[in-house]
């Protein structure tokens, strides 16, 4: 079986890693020049990186990364409103654990000693047959394979081309992210700020502390270039203590930085033929529930699996397997996503009051919703 992974993000590259231990014939195709773009932060459930144990790069991951012990979630002006730990999940399942998104898909390339990334290489266009799929890629050339995995992103290209335009949805937000101090904020702690018509998150790595600033699009905040530090600054501003230590970190308007819409995309195929969409192409995640990454490689897994058990003839048999075992989980997830994000970017100051009210009688559990149920659930 010949087979194609477009994107080697992280479900293409634990899905190449876990199919090269399977002796399987992969290549993978990358638009970008190396593994250091889209360096943001990363957390991790155990759901998903649960597969690195399998790969035998569990102990070097957790060497990388940091747990996050506590989850404090803080109001308009700063002001604790709850402090959850991460205990009840971390102590049954493992800690939520997190890294650079450069720092785990490097540490999946480690894995690979047969496939190789074609960098710098897109797909530009795909055709289906009875037997195979004829990829042409941006180098030029043309060829066929038993499978094409669409593992490119929430922006995917397999997607458009096989599928066409499918649901999205759109929270009308988006957000800033850049790098500031570990010494930033409290160890071992993801802080958030739950503002009225603003958002200021904190995720710790051992490469410093990922911040995202947002607000709702159209008024500016998403301008780039000349006064953007001041207009994200006025926007956060008496936000408290430590929110102005983050916004002290922001980079000066000249910094390139990566500004992330926040909205998403369920497509309502996954699959047709010899071609299958992965991750964020299938199903993309909202960052409220910080869970994109974990899917995606659970993902991977189960469709590694799938592959493991057939061969080339009953193929479309085990894609549809694959589609029944892992939609609904990865759906259920989605929508505790938006549900989160309906109630974290809010621009009402009733609504804000009434949200900051009720949180403080959430537990973890309640908060996490689906993901928490999904660690006791079959995949
Ligand atoms: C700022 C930010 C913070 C996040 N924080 C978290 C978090 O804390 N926890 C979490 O679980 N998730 C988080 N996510 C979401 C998470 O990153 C995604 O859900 C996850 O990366 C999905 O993996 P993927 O492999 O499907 O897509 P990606 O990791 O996006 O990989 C897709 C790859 O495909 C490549 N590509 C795109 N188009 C083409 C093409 N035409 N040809 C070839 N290659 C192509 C891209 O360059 C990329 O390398 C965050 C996302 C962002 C943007």
């Amino acid at each position: 079986m010949r087979i194609l992974i477009a994107g080697a993000g992280i479900a293409g590259m634990t899905l190449a890693a876990l199919l090269e231990r399977r002796g399987l014939d992969v290549k993978v195709i990358e638009r970008a020049s190396n593994f250091e773009h889209a360096g943001y932060m990363l957390g991790l459930w155990p759901l998903g990186y649960r597969v690195l144990h399998g790969l035998g790069l569990y102990e070097d991951f957790a060497d990388l990364s940091i747990p996050a012990n506590y989850y404090a979630v803080r109001d308009n002006h700063g002001e604790l409103i709850h402090q959850w730990s991460m205990d009840p999940i971390s102590s049954r399942f493992g800690p939520n654990l997190s890294c650079t998104r450069p720092q785990l898909v490097k540490l999946l390339h480690s894995a690979l000693c047969e496939t190789h990334v074609h960098f710098d290489t897109t797909l530009t266009n795909a055709r289906q047959y009875e037997h195979h799929v004829e990829a042409t890629m941006s180098d030029g050339t043309s060829e066929a394979f038993d499978l094409l995995v669409g593992a490119d992103g929430a922006h995917s290209r397999v997607r458009e081309l096989f599928f066409g335009e499918q649901p999205k949805f759109d929270t009308g937000w988006g957000g800033w992210v850049w790098w500031a101090d570990r010494r930033s904020v409290p160890a071992k702690t993801y802080v958030e700020h739950w503002g009225i018509g603003r958002f200021l998150g904190a995720y710790p790595t051992t490469d410093g502390v990922g911040v995202f600033a947002g607000a709702p699009v159209g008024d500016r905040f998403e301008k780039d270039g000349s006064g953007r530090q001041e207009r994200v600054r006025a926007r956060m501003a008496n936000m408290g203590e430590l929110a102005h230590r983050l916004m002290q970190s922001m980079p000066d308007d000249e910094t390139k930085l990566f500004f992330w819409r926040l909205n998403d995309v369920r497509s309502n195929e996954w699959t047709r033929g010899r071609v299958v969409l992965l991750g964020d192409a299938a199903a993309s995640l909202l960052p409220t529930a910080g869970i994109g990454a974990s899917m995606a490689m659970e993902s991977a897994a189960v469709l590694a699996d799938e592959l493991g058990r057939t061969d080339v003839h009953y193929l479309e048999h085990a894609l549809s397997l694959f589609v029944k075992r892992r939609r609904k989980r990865v759906e259920d997830v989605q929508s505790d996503s938006r549900r989160l994000a309906r109630a974290m970017f809010i621009e009402s100051p009733t609504l804000g009051r009434l949200r900051d009210l009720a949180t403080r009688f959430y537990s973890l559990e309640g908060l996490a919703g689906s993901i928490a149920k999904a660690f006791d659930q079959p995949i």
